[in-house]
């Protein structure tokens, strides 16, 4: 893979799914969105996880242009999302800078008490449908639960985030009305599986994340990941997809801005 070339202008990319708001990265926000700007990363969503990663995501969104909020509290965190939290988020999420709610799902990887992260997925799904807004899945070896909980929700508009299943997997999140967010997974070498199912997508459902500071693509993997290394996720889709790095630019960011920003 050929190492980014930022002195190449390329089309302008949209990282659907980053955290900004994280202790590794929130201490030098402004750098890391130069950076961005400087690989054409010119908007992304930063998604909250806990009460003070969904501030920080609502202070950064206010603070720079391009960037929206997406808030929420994972399932790690839903032993946390009491009935005063959810009304703190009920009232923010109304807030302009907000285009999401997430990240919410299921993860069994971690011991969380599976009722527990269950009733606050049906909360975020819930407030999702009541506020119009598009949902972030997060969803660890927890397929088959997660997808009958979208179903019987009716909800039809959101995103599954780092997506890591199979082919058959991403074609149910899609046939439901979901958009499949690609992430540095899809340029692992264990992930043939990631890779088949973007190949198997239409192109219209698929967007493109970090979800940094974790799962840095290669060839910055082990490191700690950025909005800017969007670029390198990007690369690696090109190739599955067999297409150029502008076009996979070009096509996420448009989905991007039809589902979080209403516009194409
Ligand atoms: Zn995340």
């Amino acid at each position: 893979m050929a190492i980014y070339d930022s002195s190449r202008k390329r089309a302008a990319s949209y990282d659907s799914h980053t955290h900004l708001n994280d202790d590794k990265l929130f201490h030098d926000v402004a750098a890391y969105v130069g950076r961005a700007h400087e690989f054409d990363v010119m908007q992304m969503n930063v998604v909250g996880y806990d009460a003070l990663g969904n501030q920080r995501a609502l202070e950064i969104a206010r603070e720079y242009e391009g960037i929206q909020a997406v808030l929420g509290y994972q399932p790690e965190d839903s032993v946390d999302f009491d009935q005063a939290a959810q009304d703190k988020l009920a009232e923010q999420l109304k807030d302009d800078q907000v285009v999401g709610v997430g990240e919410t799902g299921l993860d069994y990887h971690w011991d969380t008490p599976v009722d527990v992260q269950m009733a606050a997925f049906q909360t975020h799904l819930d407030l999702a449908k009541t506020l119009d807004l598009p949902v972030i899945i997060h969803n660890r070896e927890a397929f088959q639960d997660v997808y009958d909980r979208l179903k019987a929700s009716q909800i039809h508009r959101g995103v599954i985030h780092s997506f890591s299943g199979t082919p058959e997997q991403a074609q149910a999140f899609a046939d439901l009305g979901f958009y499949i967010a690609f992430s540095g997974v899809v340029s692992f070498k264990k992930a043939p599986e990631v890779r088949a199912a973007a190949q198997a997508l239409p192109h219209e459902q698929i967007l493109v994340e970090t979800d940094a500071p974790y799962l840095a693509p290669v060839p910055k993997r082990g490191q700690t990941n950025e909005p800017a290394f969007v670029a390198y996720v990007i690369d690696s889709l090109a190739e599955t997809l067999s297409m150029t790095a502008d076009e996979v630019a070009d096509f996420t960011r448009k989905n991007a801005q039809r589902l979080f920003l209403n516009h194409d």
